[in-house]
């Protein structure tokens, strides 16, 4: 994955895959929700969707990216649903050492503490490194990384060094060529989940990831209480707060839900 400042160009051909992925997206989340599975099987059947159109994109002999190249992973602050953060907190309550688990923890507190200090203007705006990226520059959780995590690819690994140092010297205003279809895939699936979990009275929101896994990882019954609406994740960074329980949505006025047409 690689910078949040890149802006690739659409073209209609590829505003198509968003529209089709988002379609394959919501049919795949409602089947999700009506068999209540656990939260790993919702990442593995998410990526599994995304994976195909991955394989699809036209750009994929240009992408440039490797494991242990973690530029990325230190610079883009990620944003992440609150399934897509459970996933990873039942992962690494799963698989990692009680030692492993304890240093992930530590440093999730340490980048959820610092990115609330820059929020709050008393720190200065530098990248930050996710919490979840281990000292060899390897994903820690990368068979269940965010959706977004696994849908962006760079088509110049230099490019992504220099907007790292760049972004180190406070200009974040970097580019990076990427693949676009694999990102308007990816978007679409994501926003459908986002979409799909609103629709259902359940919190949609993203979250900055470190603080959402943060929050996560203390709660044994995330997924279940998630699912029965408690607002587990209140104490967690909201980056984009746009339903309940973060944000209050107000019906439109009634004569705006009246059809079009007035009647002869
Ligand atoms: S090339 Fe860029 S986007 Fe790809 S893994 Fe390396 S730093 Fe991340
Ligand atoms: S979850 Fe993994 S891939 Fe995603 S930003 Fe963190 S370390 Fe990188």
């Amino acid at each position: 994955m690689a910078s949040n400042n890149a802006k690739p160009s659409v073209s209609p051909q590829i505003t198509s895959i968003f529209h089709q992925a988002s379609r394959d997206g919501r049919q795949l989340v409602e089947r999700l929700l009506r068999q209540n599975g656990e939260s790993l099987d919702w990442i593995d059947d998410l990526r599994q969707l995304q994976g195909r159109y991955l394989e699809k994109s036209p750009q994929k002999a240009q992408r440039d990216c490797s494991a242990g190249c973690p530029a990325c992973c230190m610079t883009a602050q990620v944003d992440a649903t609150p399934i897509e953060a459970i996933a990873v907190s039942e992962y690494l309550r799963a698989y990692l050492e009680p030692d492993e688990l304890y240093a992930v923890k530590a440093r999730l507190t340490r980048v959820t503490k610092l990115r609330e200090a820059q929020l709050n203007a008393q720190a200065p705006q530098r990248p930050l490194a996710c919490g979840l990226l281990g000292m060899d520059g390897k994903c820690t959780v990368y068979p269940v990384r965010p959706v977004v995590c696994s849908g962006v690819f760079s088509l110049n690994q230099n490019e992504c060094r220099k907007a790292e140092r760049e972004a180190k010297a406070g200009d974040f205003s970097q580019s990076i060529p990427l693949d676009n279809e694999a990102i308007q895939a990816t978007g679409g699936i994501s926003g459908s989940l986002q979409r799909v979990l609103v629709e259902h009275g359940l919190d949609g929101n993203l979250y900055e990831l470190s603080s959402a896994v943060l929050v996560a990882i203390q709660i044994p019954d995330c997924l279940e209480r998630f699912l029965n609406r408690e607002d587990i994740f209140k104490n967690a960074i909201c980056t984009d707060a746009h339903s309940p329980p973060r944000k209050r949505i107000v019906p439109a006025p009634k004569f705006l839900r009246r059809p079009a047409s007035r009647p002869a």
